[in-house]
């Protein structure tokens, strides 16, 4: 597909991450204080809230779905909706257009535009979906000889996470304290976190709602579209705590996600397939059709007052298992389905060192520092720090781009027990 063609001159930039070929949905704050739902296009917001409110867009025999500036409701309406609103927009924002001149109004700038959560998180949970990842970090932690647990090959392991604290690019994170425990201390003690990371991941929005064992494909027609997403990990709380239940505190202080929801629509013709299995899936596991995506990653680090330094690239197209699979997994135990729920990809790591998602693997537990672009190196994160996420699929003249998915360290509090 090339670049369909916008009245908005910035959406016809092969730069930009929002031409008309995206249309992604966000939420935001206007001038006014009030909080509205938008469509990135170019380097404006189109105001849907607004125009809602005055008769100018719609959905057929919906009223008010966007009068609170939040996509949920939309994303529980189902896939019917979906295509013609969207279908609607391309029709409103193209070349074609027959009055751009009455849309005006409803265009704000994106530069200094406060972004808001654009749906309500109802529930989060997190995968370890890629096997690079996996293989490292188990070499990591258990040795080259266990590096895969028995059942990775089988299942899309994954743990309930926190929704509450999901919070929106360019939201600060407190470095946590927690209980940490050396390999040669007798016991744990209560200190700020020495290993604080990032992951760098996708995540899956559920749109429309199940009750009950999902199919792949029925999954992969319930989820409504796709964020960056930094899954912040504390490695030495982590370390102490995730036997044998798995991660706990080390990943509730904070999971960052990209302002805009780009949705399955736009993301099509960017569809690949999960990798060639050295162990056959049981079939309610198994793709019908290409459910993974190419998207190029890429991850900043910017010390404080400091230019940034990529630390990795790497692509989503590397993992494993899709996010259909691990929402068809996740139903298998008959546990409901909600609108808004949000899953996790697992860390998103290719095959080389340059391409590793996270900075354990990366600094390989500590061991080979990664030197940026100052000449200051990082085992892990410190205080101060600024880490972008980054992504875009590549069309042909244009990209459908996720915005910046990005949070700084703030050092931890000196006691946070202290009355
Ligand atoms: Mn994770």
């Amino acid at each position: 597909m090339p670049l369909m063609t916008s009245w908005v001159e910035s959406a016809n930039s092969p730069d930009t991450d929002f031409p008309l070929n995206n249309l992604p949905y966000g939420a935001f704050l206007t001038d006014e204080g009030e909080a509205c739902c938008g469509v990135a296009i170019g380097d404006m917001i189109l105001n849907v809230s607004a125009m809602e409110a005055d008769g100018l867009i719609g959905l057929d025999g919906e009223e008010e779905v966007f009068l609170l500036g939040d996509w949920s409701d939309f994303m529980a309406l189902g896939a019917a909706h979906w295509t013609a609103f969207r279908a609607e927009l391309t029709t409103l924002l193209g070349a074609d257009c027959k009055d751009p001149q009455a849309l005006v109004p409803y265009l704000v700038p994106q530069a200094g535009t406060e972004m808001l959560m654009p749906f309500h998180v109802s529930e989060f949970t997190d995968f370890y979906a890629g096997k690079n990842h996996a293989v490292n970090v188990g070499t990591i932690m258990r040795g080259a000889e266990n590096a895969l647990p028995p059942n990775w090959l089988s299942i899309p392991i994954g743990y309930n996470g926190r929704a509450s604290s999901v919070v929106i690019d360019g939201t600060d994170v407190r470095r946590p304290w927690g209980q940490l425990k050396g390999p040669n201390d007798d016991l744990p003690r209560f200190e700020p976190c020495k290993r604080f990371d990032f992951e760098l991941e996708m995540g899956a929005i559920v749109g429309t709602p199940s009750d009950g064992p999902v199919t792949v494909q029925e999954a992969d027609d319930m989820i409504f579209g796709y964020v960056l997403l930094n899954d912040w990990s504390a490695r030495d709380i982590q370390g102490w705590e995730y036997q044998p239940l798995g991660p706990f505190q080390a990943k509730a202080t904070a999971t960052t996600v990209s302002p805009w929801i780009v949705t399955k629509a736009a993301l099509e013709s960017f569809r690949t397939s999960t990798p060639e299995r050295e162990r056959e899936l049981l079939p309610h596991l198994q793709e019908p059709a290409p459910m993974l995506y190419d998207i190029a990653l890429e991850v900043g680090l910017a010390p404080e007052g400091k230019e940034e330094t990529i630390i990795t690239r790497t692509n989503y197209s590397v993992m494993y298992y899709s996010s259909a699979q691990q929402l068809a997994h996740h139903t298998t135990s008959g546990c409901p389905m909600n609108t808004g729920d949000l899953l996790g990809s697992g860390t998103i790591s290719g095959p080389t060192k340059e391409s590793r998602g996270a900075l354990l693997e990366l600094s390989w537990a500590g061991q080979e520092p990664v030197t940026l672009d100052s000449g200051e190196t990082r085992t892990f994160l410190e205080d101060g720090d600024t880490l972008t996420l980054r992504g875009a699929a590549q069309g042909d003249g244009y990209r459908i781009g996720f915005g910046a998915c990005g949070g700084k360290v703030l050092p931890a509090l000196d006691d946070p027990y202290a009355r």
